[in-house]
């Protein structure tokens, strides 16, 4: 089996007709790094919320299907999974950068001895080569970004869900938050679903393309070269 296995999830929410993920199963093995793609209204978000444990608490629905990280019901314990948004801030609650990435720690009661390690490490693994007082509000949108990551990183999660990471960033903070992906991914083995219109800069750090349509199923899945058949 895989790390992440998503078997005949359905999803409608209330007062809709039709179901947004319809009838969805899916496996993926640890490590691997998804680029997950469709029309606007596909339902990409809708997994990604699946897959982090935030479909029953973030949105009302009727579901029937399975999710599970590594055998554990997805949401069941924390840390498992980390979320980053589009929006830079999205994620961040505190005034500092340390804070902030200590923030999620603090939260699941971990030891606070050690915190300061684990900080300055999630820090150094994105590349934000700031104090730790530095404020948040001083981080342009591809460092506040990177932030979020760490803040996810801290957590020692398997799993990394980006939801349209870059698309309100610049081409420079743009690829400075690929990079870091590609890096930490890497190094921790982490497994990665990441959304996001523009393909093309993603398509060389991916293993896999996976494409929803608008009816809520997978319409293409493979290695990138494969789907888009560039031979
Ligand atoms: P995508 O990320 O592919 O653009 P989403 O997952 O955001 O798609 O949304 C898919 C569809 O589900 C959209 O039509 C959206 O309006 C609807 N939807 C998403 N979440 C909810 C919710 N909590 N309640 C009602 N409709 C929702
Ligand atoms: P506060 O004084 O409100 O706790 P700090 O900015 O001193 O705020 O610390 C915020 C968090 O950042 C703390 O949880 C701590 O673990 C971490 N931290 C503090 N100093 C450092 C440092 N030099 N390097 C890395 N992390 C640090």
């Amino acid at each position: 089996g895989g790390l992440v296995e998503v078997s005949g999830l359905t999803w409608r929410p209330y007062g809709r007709r039709d179901p947004v993920l319809r009838d969805l199963t899916l496996t993926i093995p640890a490590g691997q790094r998804v680029l997950l793609v469709g029309p606007s209204g596909a339902g990409k978000s809708t997994l990604l919320r699946a897959v982090g444990g935030l479909l029953e608490t973030a949105d009302s629905g009727e579901r029937t299907g399975a999710v599970t990280i590594d055998g554990m019901p997805a949401g069941s314990s924390a840390g498992m999974v980390g979320m980053v948004l589009q929006e830079p801030g999205a994620g961040i609650v505190s005034a500092t950068v340390g804070r902030d990435v200590a923030f999620g720690l603090e939260n699941v009661g971990a030891d606070r001895t050690g915190m300061p390690r684990v900080v300055a490490e999630s820090l150094r693994a994105v590349r934000l080569d700031k104090p730790a007082d530095t404020p948040t509000s001083a981080l342009s949108g591809g460092e506040t970004q990177r932030l979020a990551i760490a803040g996810a990183l801290a957590l020692r999660p398997r799993v990394l869900l980006l939801d349209e990471p870059t698309a309100m960033l610049d081409p420079d903070n743009a690829a400075s938050v690929r990079a870091v992906v590609d890096e930490v991914t890497r190094d921790r083995g982490l497994t990665v679903v990441v959304v996001e219109h523009r393909l093309g800069p993603w398509l060389d750090l991916v293993d896999r393309l996976l494409v929803l349509d608008r009816a809520g199923g997978i319409v293409a899945d493979g290695c990138p070269g494969e789907v888009l058949q560039i031979h």
